[in-house]
């Protein structure tokens, strides 16, 4: 054997070495949990407590990452880029899977450039509306946007969030769609709705449910098929005549492709410890999330349910014939 062979083999060794060592006692450092939208809205309430949570189950600090925008693509492209040593995480909801069909070029691909840690859990919405609003009933709000649409104008977190989607299924049940105002997430489109700037806005329970019960915001609906304990006046959508309309968002953690698989394995675990806390629990039933069993917050049950949401709702958007950039 020549000596350069052998100094390749040599590094080839302290490489592999060196990476079990690091995976062993990963982590030495604190980790970065991307949440790709702006602090003060559902994700960001989310990922703060996901994060605590997996804190303590790792012995280092998790801390969130707010990088908002493009309806979630820019932030998450930036884990797509990121290293793959764990020390990089991302928290994104329902929109890694409707992207794909918003976003014909988005620049990584929601299933090859990450690895599933598991699901978080499902939130759902509340269409509600300014104060000010001059209508008091979904059916109300439909008629005025049927009545004159250029009147009306409704927030969301850009193409690719739950709040534009919510509204992409409203607008097509309704047969008519009015100007939309894009945030970098529901956060500042919350602020703007409590300052009367913008008329209406379907966001989740986390934002929507305390302002509702405030009486800063009127609630017209629910977007699930059951109404919420926590308003239980407000009808759901299918009660209040958008038959059949459901939704609710699901949250869920990767890291980048390439991970290693014991640096991996620490993370699913931390992430199963954390949903089975009943601290964490208690504070995301607090903000209305319906957190993941211990059976549904496994790599493999997030991989299958990316796929096939990915296939639920790429004919939706498709025929809606809505793209982001
Ligand atoms: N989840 C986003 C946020 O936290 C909002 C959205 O997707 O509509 O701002």
């Amino acid at each position: 054997m020549n000596s350069s062979r052998i100094i390749g083999l040599t590094a080839a060794v302290m490489t592999t070495a060196c990476g079990a060592a690091a995976a062993q006692d990963y982590p030495t450092k604190q980790i970065s949990m991307m949440m790709p939208f702006a602090a003060g809205g559902p994700g960001d309430a989310i990922a703060r407590i996901v994060a605590q949570g997996m804190s303590e189950a790792l012995k280092q600090q998790v801390f969130v990452e707010n990088v908002g925008g493009a309806g979630g693509t820019i932030g998450t492209a930036r884990v797509a880029a990121a290293n793959p040593d764990g020390y990089s995480i991302l928290m994104m909801h329902i929109g890694q899977a409707t992207n794909v069909a918003l976003y014909p070029n988005i620049k990584y691909d929601a299933i090859k450039d990450f690895e599933p840690i598991g699901l978080v859990g499902e939130v759902p919405m509340v269409i509600v509306s300014k104060k000010a609003f001059a209508a008091d009933t979904l059916k109300g709000l439909v008629d005025k946007i049927r009545a004159d649409k250029d009147s009306v104008t409704y927030a969301h977190a850009g193409i690719g969030s739950a709040s534009h989607l919510c509204g992409l299924l409203f607008f097509s049940a309704v047969g008519a769609e009015v100007r939309q105002v894009p945030y970098r997430g529901t956060g500042p489109a919350m602020n703007d709705l409590l300052g009367g700037q913008v008329d209406f806005l379907c966001d989740q329970t986390v934002n929507t449910v305390p302002n509702a019960v405030a009486g800063n915001i009127k609630a017209f609906a629910v977007t699930t098929l059951t109404r919420l304990t926590t308003l239980p006046a407000v009808p759901t959508a299918d009660e209040a005549g958008l038959k059949g309309f459901d939704l609710s968002i699901w949250y869920a953690n990767y890291a980048p492709k390439g991970t290693p698989k014991p640096i991996l394995d620490k993370l699913a675990t931390a992430h199963q410890a954390t949903l089975a806390s009943a601290t964490v629990k208690d504070k995301l039933n607090g903000i209305g999330v319906v957190v993941a069993g211990p059976e549904r917050a496994t790599p493999a049950v997030l991989a299958a349910y990316l796929k096939a949401e990915i296939e639920k709702w790429g004919p939706v958007i498709r025929k809606a014939g809505v793209t982001g950039q």
